[in-house]
């Protein structure tokens, strides 16, 4: 087992690193949780910076707008943005969800068409997957695409579609063929958003963030070169998707980083009456040792997931474990850091008496989210068991 990284990648991440001093927009505060115009423009602007390095998709091929990097520089180069915490949500589902699945299923024309625009940061993209009766059961879901003549009419409605009012383009699946068993008559589209007939209405989360929406599909009429692959083949290339989505890797360092803001502040924070500091209490150096023990084995699941990639595996129960080891563990680290802040932890960004400007708090609400994006806690523990382990269906 040798964790060294070679000097290509050590001079690599170095330069990662360097590009950040001079690019990390004026002023930023590393807030990843407000969702705002201002925020947005601030994310599409960073990504049109790392376009002119060929960064947006460092890993995908050349051909297609990236820079072919292996599967260990893409792990050094998400480890560097994480660390940085730098504004890079613009291209997520284009580069990480919807771009996969097109190099994998899509026609030339389809690729010629979005892939240089993902890699651009000319278009960001949404995902309309989930329903208000097919979440964890996916395939449940309702939403019908008819065909009629060179078209695809679609009716339905989509719910929880992150940036779905921002976004140019949609990944799409809907119900092509009534008859068939659920998970055969399911097809899989590129929905351009202005298309007549879609709606938005914002829903609200508990950030006071509009960061989801519902999507509503009124008699909305695509052409019939948006179908990505094979009609009712959809199921498939949609768990495609869901492989990239769950096996996003190096985001585990930026537990690292809390980490040390949070011993940081604890070194830096009298105790009051006593003349301590907080890094003098024992409680406290007990909690960070933990904090630290749980962040280093994230980064190891993560470099786990990374490693067998790298060998030209498919990581499947092993993206599982990381995923939900490391979203509880980043949890378990925010929550931490409220406790050792007292009751100011609690305090929302804007108020003058939050530590740390507020990413404690922040982090504790948006990691409760991200327990159940891309698959839930539950979920993820069904496929640990079935695939991992060997049990029975439940
Ligand atoms: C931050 C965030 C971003 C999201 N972004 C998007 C997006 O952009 N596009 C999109 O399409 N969707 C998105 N979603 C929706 C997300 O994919 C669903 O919320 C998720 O799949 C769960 O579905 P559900 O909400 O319908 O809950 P349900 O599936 O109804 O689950 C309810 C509860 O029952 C449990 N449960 C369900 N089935 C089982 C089972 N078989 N075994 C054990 N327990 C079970 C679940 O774990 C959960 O606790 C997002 C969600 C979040 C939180």
């Amino acid at each position: 087992m040798d964790f060294r990284f070679s000097p290509k990648e050590e001079t690599f991440r170095q330069e990662i690193r360097d590009w950040l001093k001079g690019n990390l927009p004026e002023d930023w505060t590393g807030d990843r949780f407000t969702r705002s115009d201002e925020n947005r423009n601030v994310y599409r602007d960073f990504a049109k910076r790392l376009a002119t390095k060929n960064w947006v998709a460092p890993n995908w091929p050349i051909e297609y707008g990236g820079l072919g990097l292996s599967v260990i520089e893409q792990l050094i180069f998400n480890e560097e943005m994480s660390y940085a915490n730098a504004p890079i949500g613009y291209s997520t589902i284009g580069v990480g969800w919807a771009g996969p699945t097109i190099i994998v299923y899509g026609t030339d024309q389809q690729k010629k068409q979005h892939l240089s625009a993902i890699t651009n940061a000319e278009t960001m993209w949404c995902q309309g997957f989930s329903e208000p009766n097919a979440g964890s059961d996916l395939a449940n879901l309702a939403t019908r695409a008819v065909k009629d003549g060179d078209d695809y009419v679609i009716n339905g409605q989509k719910i929880w579609t992150s940036g779905a009012h921002y976004a140019n383009w949609m990944i799409l699946i809907a119900r092509t063929d009534q008859e068939a068993p659920k998970h055969k008559g399911i097809s899989y589209f590129l929905v351009d958003m202005k298309t007549p007939g879609i709606s938005t209405r914002p829903l609200i989360d508990m950030m006071n963030n509009h960061g989801f929406n519902e999507v509503f599909f009124e008699n909305a009429r695509v052409p019939r070169d948006c179908l990505l692959g094979e009609e009712n083949r959809g199921w498939y290339m949609a768990t495609t998707t869901l492989d990239f989505e769950r096996s996003s890797i190096g985001g585990a360092v930026g537990a690292r980083k809390m980490l040390e803001e949070l011993t940081e502040y604890t070194r830096e924070t009298p105790v009051p009456g006593n003349g301590h500091r907080l890094s003098d209490e024992i409680p406290v150096k007990v909690r960070l040792a933990d904090a630290a023990i749980e962040a280093e084995l994230g980064r190891l699941l993560s470099y786990r997931v990374a490693a067998m990639q790298a060998r030209g595996l498919v990581p499947n129960y092993e993206s599982s474990i990381a995923k939900l080891f490391n979203t509880d563990m980043q949890l378990r680290m925010a929550k931490a850091g409220m406790e050792i802040m007292g009751l100011y932890g609690q305090l929302d960004p804007k108020s003058k008496w939050v530590p740390l400007k507020g990413r404690f708090e922040r982090q504790y609400l948006w990691q409760t989210g991200l327990a159940v994006g891309g698959g839930t806690t539950e979920i993820q523990k069904n496929i640990i068991a079935q695939r991992g382990l060997g049990m029975p269906r439940g």
